[in-house]
């Protein structure tokens, strides 16, 4: 008689669910993806910038040096998925509205033994020819990627459907279901779904579904607004994150810009995308106009200590959480080991979460 498959219902297609899914599908398992969205990169990840940085860690930080596992493993997904290398680009460049404050910048990172250069205007105007304000000096990460992160879900999640997992769209689950400490099952809004292991990967999402078997994970939430101009021609050819805007284009042209987002905000997100391209023209010799696509805003699941919630669950068996910012950073890095470690046993070297 054939060996039953292990059923794993995994709850979300942003980043942390499809890259689990990716790593978890295989012969030996049964992994059902539950997406309340009609689409992959329905939620946050959907609103990413999709920077692979470590340059906004805090150096020495747990975080920082997770960040920079997960960024390190990034060149070997890109190899796993050659379809990544028509949707990435590499390099940023980084400067403060001094001069003095740049240099600093570049002595932490180079302390903290990032592959980081500092460069001076004549490179900075050779690497970004149609920047207007040159700074004097940068750091250039010319490792960093920007991935585009619709693309990369719905790569990993074809991936995933290649090996062996099926996708339900516009599917909520409402509740997991647990017989004698374990999960048994997933209520969903088409019906019941039973299974062995359930992965929590819903992001803004998950702190409700783990309130509910009344397990408090701690997610704050952070919100950040991204917008997208639509433009016909190519002209920023790197990250770039200045004193005025976090700007980068995509390879179908598409302009990119990420903000801070505080409830308080006066003005709508429509109108900052609209106000904001007075800042790109006064930045850019720009080769042709550009358009508002979206202005959308992300809520980001954070935690205080900056870490993800990614391992199982304490209190009820056959639960793994997984969520956690930044996710396109991490997210494919701890999906890997997450598997290994729901598939074979193996202890991760990131610990368990603390829920
Ligand atoms: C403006 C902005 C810029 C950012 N830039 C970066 C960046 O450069 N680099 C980076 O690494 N990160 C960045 N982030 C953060 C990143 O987007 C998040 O950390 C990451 O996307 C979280 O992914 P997730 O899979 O946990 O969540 P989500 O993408 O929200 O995925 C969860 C999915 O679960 C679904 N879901 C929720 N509840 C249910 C339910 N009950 N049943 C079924 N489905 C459900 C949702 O529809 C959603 O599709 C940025 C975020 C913002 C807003």
């Amino acid at each position: 008689m054939p060996l039953q498959k292990r059923r794993i219902v995994i709850i979300g297609a942003g980043i942390f669910g499809t890259a689990m899914a990716y790593h978890l599908a295989s012969p030996k398992t049964d992994v059902v993806v539950i997406e309340s969205g009609p689409k992959p990169a329905c939620g946050v990840t959907g609103r990413a910038f999709g920077w692979i940085n470590t340059v906004h860690g805090v150096p020495g930080s747990e975080s920082h040096a997770l960040w920079r596992k997960a960024v390190s493993d990034y060149p070997a997904l890109i190899q796993d998925l050659p379809e990544m290398s028509g949707f990435s680009r590499h390099g940023s460049l980084l400067w403060h509205a001094t001069t003095q404050e740049t240099e600093q910048l570049f002595a932490t990172r180079q302390d903290a033994g990032e592959a980081v250069e500092l460069v001076d205007r004549t490179t900075i105007s050779r690497l970004e020819p149609h920047l207007r304000n040159v700074p004097d000096a940068a750091v250039f990460s010319s490792d960093d990627i920007a991935i585009d992160p619709i693309r990369l879900v719905g790569t990993l999640l074809d991936a995933a459907q290649t090996r062996g997992a099926t996708v339900r769209f516009d599917e909520t689950v409402t509740s997991i279901e647990t017989t004698n400490g374990h999960v048994s099952a997933v209520r969903t809004s088409a019906g019941l779904i039973e299974t062995d292991c359930v992965i929590l990967a819903a992001g803004p999402g998950t702190d409700m579904l783990g309130k509910q078997l009344g397990i408090d994970i701690g997610m704050v939430l952070s919100p950040a607004l991204l917008l997208r101009y639509a433009c016909d021609s190519p002209f920023i050819r790197h990250i770039l994150d200045g004193p005025r805007v976090e700007v980068r284009q995509s390879l179908d042209n598409t302009v990119f810009i990420a903000m801070s987002w505080h409830a308080d905000m006066e003005e709508t997100p429509s109108i900052i995308g609209e106000s904001i391209l007075s800042v790109l023209a006064d930045e850019f010799d720009l080769p042709s106009p550009l358009s508002l696509i979206s202005a959308e805003i992300g809520h980001r699941p954070t935690f205080e200590d900056k870490l993800p919630r990614i391992g199982f669950v304490a209190e009820v068996k056959g639960l793994y959480l997984a969520t956690g910012h930044p996710g396109l950073i991490l997210a494919p890095y701890l999906a890997r080991l997450a598997a290994r470690e729901i598939l074979h046993g193996e202890t991760p070297e990131f610990g368990s979460p603390s829920p």
